[in-house]
């Protein structure tokens, strides 16, 4: 046989086996995905929960210190009740008193409204800490299988690639180009043996001459009807 048709021929086995690593490798990225967007999805929510559990426990403070100061001028108030000398003086000061008291109930309790939250949101947060934990471990070791059956996958790419450029450097550029051509557009098989008489990829018959043409391979011939290019095999002549 022509040496360009045998190297076409490890060639396309070359490629049969490179389309069949990209193919076991296709789903591999979305997997990936998958599993690193749960863990930041959970992440993300224990994040969210400890911000709020911040903010109230801030406000809670913020409230503390008011109430605090809102007392102190409430005992000035008391202080200055025990020297007091008119009605409207007394009128005046009592209001302020009661509004300072009314104010203080009610920092009060919002706090502990707020307290209440808090304890719902701290065992909201342990809850969805646990789930981290749990989607960290089981999406971690997934992914790490994962990761490295895609660098294995790729590894065994880059050697395929790494031959299928040897090999191209032997064969001739046009042969080159018709095979990849072809392959393209048919989707596979670009070299396909003579079958009873005819070409294996679209069933074409050839003409008696063509076949001996092809048999004593002198150059390449391509399918008229297809382009596929012919090869004889010694089956054939049986
Ligand atoms: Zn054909």
């Amino acid at each position: 046989m022509q040496k360009d048709l045998t190297l076409l021929l490890s060639l396309q086995e070359i490629d049969d086996q490179l389309g069949e690593l990209e193919r076991s490798k296709i789903y591999l990225p979305e997997m990936i995905g998958n599993l690193e967007m749960e863990v930041a999805g959970m992440g993300q929510a224990v994040a969210e929960n400890e911000k709020i559990l911040e903010e109230s426990q801030r406000q809670q403070k913020l409230w503390e210190l008011e109430i605090e100061s809102e007392k102190q001028e409430l005992e000035k108030y008391q202080k200055q009740m025990r020297v007091i000398k008119t009605n409207k003086e007394y009128d005046a000061l009592t209001a302020e008193i009661d509004s300072k008291k009314l104010s203080i109930a009610d920092k009060e309790e919002k706090i502990l409204a707020l307290m209440s939250s808090a304890d719902e949101a701290r065992e909201k947060l342990a809850v969805l800490q646990n789930s981290l934990k749990e989607v960290q471990s089981r999406n971690g070791e997934q992914l790490i299988q994962l990761r490295a059956q895609e660098s294995t996958l790729q590894a065994k790419i880059e050697d395929k690639l790494e031959k299928r450029r040897d090999l191209i450097k032997d064969i001739n550029k046009q042969v080159v180009g018709v095979y990849e051509r072809v392959r393209k557009g048919k989707g596979g098989m670009a070299v396909v043996p003579i079958r009873k008489r005819a070409c294996s990829g679209c069933f074409k018959q050839i003409p008696p001459q063509r076949i001996q043409e092809i048999r004593r391979g002198d150059r390449i011939f391509s399918c008229d009807s297809c382009g596929r290019i012919l090869t004889w095999t010694e089956e054939e002549s049986n």
